[in-house]
């Protein structure tokens, strides 16, 4: 992919896309990394919201991509976490091809149903595979952005240690912020203070680190479609009314 070639707007136009600039980027783990963007007259977010992100090269060929909004940074910032899928159209771009001070074109927020409001006083469980996190990361920074005491427990699976995102920041949010449980799992080699051995999640995971389901929490599952569908079927199977289960599948592109 080219370089991005975008108009001068600096607000969204009539199609809803808006130019943004890259202000910082910064390595999460060795295949994933945060990108600041500046988008000028952004309007606010919920966390669970996504962006499309759209690419324009030079020959005037167009490749979008959906990115979740991992939180703000500061007025009229967000920042999205985005993994190098290899041989990836858009994700090594913007890992190593767009310069801090560069433009790229964003759309939204997008979504109204993947997401968490600091008004809601259900208990929380979150689920991520991957760079499913993202999003969840997002309503975990946006309950300590509100000050709620919301009870929330988050679920990680991650390959293996090295590939946890944000892991300094959720080990703090597990300190400072009251009523915030972080259970890590891990599919291929865990570290070697945790107990137990790698694996995909299981029934007794989510049952051991979840909330009983007549407690009626509000359940969030994101990652990979393969790893959304066997948690969900997990949480119905463990008695969460379907209605409760709010699921968001990452890729692959067109699938
Ligand atoms: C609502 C939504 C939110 C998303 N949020 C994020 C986010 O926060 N961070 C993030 O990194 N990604 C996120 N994604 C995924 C993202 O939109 C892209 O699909 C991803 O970055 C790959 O794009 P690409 O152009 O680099 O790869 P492509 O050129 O689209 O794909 C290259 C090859 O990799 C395969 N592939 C693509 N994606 C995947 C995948 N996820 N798993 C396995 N194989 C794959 C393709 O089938 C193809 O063979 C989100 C997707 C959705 C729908």
């Amino acid at each position: 992919m080219a370089r991005a070639a975008v108009p001068g707007r600096l607000t969204a136009g009539r199609s809803g896309w808006r130019v943004a600039r890259l202000v910082e980027r910064r390595d999460e783990t060795a295949t994933a990394g945060t990108l600041v963007l500046e988008v000028p007259g952004w309007p606010g977010h919920l966390g669970g919201q996504h962006v499309d992100v759209r690419l324009t090269a030079e020959d005037g060929y167009r490749a979008e991509r959906s990115y979740s909004i991992a939180g703000s940074a500061g007025d009229d910032r967000i920042e999205l976490t985005v993994q190098r899928v290899p041989d990836g159209e858009v994700s090594p771009y913007l890992l190593d091809g767009l310069a801090v001070g560069d433009p790229v074109e964003i759309r939204g927020p997008l979504g109204g149903w993947f997401v968490w409001r600091p008004a809601d006083t259900a208990p929380v469980l979150l689920v991520g595979g991957g760079s499913g996190v993202v999003p969840l990361m997002a309503m975990v920074r946006a309950r300590r952005a509100a000050g709620s005491r919301t009870p929330f427990r988050l679920i990680y699976s991650a390959r293996t240690g090295e590939d946890v995102y944000y892991a300094d920041e959720l080990r703090r949010r597990v300190r400072d912020d009251q009523g915030l449980d972080v259970f890590h799992l891990y599919t291929r080699e865990a570290p070697a203070d945790w107990p137990g051995s790698p694996h995909r999640i299981t029934v007794a995971d989510v049952n051991s680190n979840g909330w009983p389901a007549d407690l009626e929490p509000a359940c969030y599952v994101c990652g990979p479609t393969g790893f959304v569908e066997a948690v969900a079927d997990i949480l119905v199977a463990l008695g969460h009314d379907p209605s409760r289960v709010r699921t968001e599948r990452f890729g692959p592109t067109g699938g």
